[in-house]
């Protein structure tokens, strides 16, 4: 059974206030899941109405037994409707077939008519106001849930008819765990994908999936290590390799991070331990002697100022080009 809130890891919180929900009756008629991309909200949306439409009597959780919770999880309940679109946008057109048009309709076999709208930043300010006189004036069956992980592109009238909630990111710990107990890797493998998931167990297992984080893995260190024997000219050709794979700057600067925590770590304690790049071991221990604290703890912030630079717009491969200069110029 896919949608169990046990198999669903972390989000407390979210998940207390779906049973709340049941247990006081008090089910709101539109529903606002906002949180990052792969965080679980699908999930956790998928759970909770697998729950409404239970119908095992006094169930906080679906019972996983009863003819609705086997339709749910096949993906056969007939008062149950994604809204999707083959375009980029979600238009008007949509959400008047597939949810206005339907919601005048009773319910096939249940007491609820759910409607699920994934991505719902996707949808155009015409389709979202569309959708505003059904969530104004729902009938008494209706639930529409939004889910976004941009709810800045929702219209605030949209906005504050729902019951909003947040949905956060994970800890790297909770996901490190999680990892380790799905997959078989190493300790410090788990702990590199949780670092770079952003929270999201959707994120990270993405990337498990993805020969290409272990090819710019590598690659980003190239990089730097090219870059420490690099005259002027060469420099520019680092800057100019580093262009060609703009969309990827943010994880090669996350690489980089990582590589001069390892350095500042090797240095400290003088201990394999808390190193991530483990397989670049012997590297990491000739730089930690090589470089001085301050020279470590400068490069690391210079590239810390860097990713809140490319977060503003600011030309990227100008805020590259800075960058590269700083960790080269800096002495011992
Ligand atoms: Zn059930």
């Amino acid at each position: 059974m896919r949608y169990d809130y046990n198999n669903i890891v972390g989000h407390e919180n979210v998940i207390e206030y779906f049973k709340r929900t049941i247990i006081s009756q008090n089910i709101s008629h539109s529903y606002l899941l906002e949180g990052n991309e792969g965080v679980g909200k699908k999930l956790l949306a998928k759970t909770f109405i697998k729950t409404l439409f239970c119908e095992t009597e006094g169930r906080v959780s679906p019972c996983n037994q009863c003819t609705s919770c086997i339709m749910m999880e096949t993906g056969n309940n007939p008062d149950f409707f994604q809204v999707s679109s083959k375009k980029v946008s979600i238009g008007v057109d949509d959400i008047r077939e597939q949810v206005v048009e339907q919601m005048d309709i009773k319910p096939y076999r249940s007491k609820y008519k759910i409607f699920l709208i994934a991505e719902a930043e996707r949808m155009t300010v015409q389709a979202q106001n569309a959708l505003l006189k059904t969530i104004e004036e729902p009938p008494s069956y209706g639930i529409v849930i939004l889910l976004t992980k941009n709810p800045a592109k929702i219209i605030s009238t949209v906005h504050s008819r729902c019951s909003r909630i947040r949905v956060l990111p994970l800890s790297s710990k909770i996901i490190e765990q999680y990892i380790q107990n799905n997959y078989e890797l190493e300790k410090w493998e788990a702990a590199l994908y949780a670092d770079f998931s952003g929270g999201s167990i959707g994120r990270a297992e993405e990337m498990l999936e993805d020969e290409e984080f272990w090819q710019l893995r590598q690659k980003s260190i190239d990089y730097l290590i090219k870059l420490e024997d690099a005259n002027l000219i060469e420099l520019y050709d680092i800057v100019d390799a580093i262009d060609k794979d703009r969309d990827n700057i943010p994880q090669i600067l996350d690489f980089w991070l990582i590589w001069y925590r390892d350095i500042l770590m090797y240095k400290m304690f003088n201990d394999d331990r808390y190193i991530f790049f483990k397989d670049f071991q012997d590297m990491i221990l000739d730089r930690s002697k090589e470089l001085s604290y301050n020279r470590i703890s400068n490069n690391f912030n210079e590239i810390i100022a860097a990713k809140n630079r490319l977060d503003k717009n600011i030309n990227i491969m100008l805020i590259i080009e800075t960058l590269l200069l700083e960790i080269k110029e800096r002495k011992k």
